[in-house]
C-alpha cells in the first residue's frame, strides 16, 4: 500500500474510534495494517496466523472486535462465500469488484465490470433511491474443476475400467 493511503486509513479508523469513545490500542493499529498489507480474502482463523507469524501479541477476540470496528467504518468489506465461515477484505480505494465462487473448490476469484456501475446508477435514479452499497456473487464451477471434472469423465469412459462389474 501506498504511505499516503496507509496514513489516511489510519487516520479514517482513529478519528472513528475516537467517535465512539473506543480506545486506539496499538493491537488495533497493528490488526488494521495487516488487513491492508494483505491483497486477497482472509478470515479471522486465517489473519490470526498470520499475526502470529509475525510475532503479533493480538488474541482472536481482539480480531473479532477490532474487525466489527473496521466494518461499522467501512475500512473493511465482510462476504459469506458460501459456508458459514464469513470473510473479509480491505476496502478502502479498492477498486469495485465483484466475486465468482466455485462450489465445488470453494476458490473465489475476483472480477471487475465498469458496466456495474451504469446498472447501479441507473437503479437509483429510476427508483429515487440512496445506493449505499451493493452485493454480487456468481456461483459454478471454476476452470480447474471443470478441466478436473472432464479428465475423471474421460478417465472412467474407457472400455477397461467395466472390468469389476
Ligand atoms: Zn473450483
Ligand atoms: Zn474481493
Amino acid at each position: 500500500m501506498k504511505a499516503s493511503s496507509s496514513d489516511t486509513v489510519k487516520k479514517i479508523f482513529s478519528q472513528y474510534l475516537e467517535k465512539k469513545g473506543q480506545r486506539k490500542t496499538p493491537e488495533r493499529f497493528a490488526i488494521l495494517e495487516e488487513v491492508y498489507s494483505y491483497n486477497d480474502h482472509f478470515d479471522v482463523d486465517s489473519l490470526y496466523l498470520m499475526m502470529q507469524n509475525k510475532k503479533y501479541q493480538v488474541s482472536r477476540a481482539t480480531i473479532y472486535n477490532t474487525i466489527e470496528l473496521l466494518l461499522e467504518c467501512n475500512l473493511v468489506t465482510k462476504h459469506q462465500f458460501g459456508g458459514n465461515i464469513a470473510r473479509f477484505e480491505k476496502a478502502f480505494e479498492c477498486l469495485r469488484h465483484d466475486h465468482l465462487i466455485c462450489n465445488i473448490c470453494g476458490s473465489v476469484t475476483e472480477f471487475c465490470d465498469p458496466r456495474m456501475k451504469e446498472i447501479q446508477n441507473m437503479a437509483a435514479e429510476l427508483m429515487d433511491f440512496d445506493i449505499s452499497s451493493h452485493a454480487l456473487y456468481f456461483y459454478g464451477v471454476c476452470k480447474n474443476c471443470k478441466d478436473k471434472l472432464k479428465a475423471a469423465e474421460e478417465g472412467t469412459t474407457e472400455p477397461e475400467n467395466n472390468t469389476n462389474e
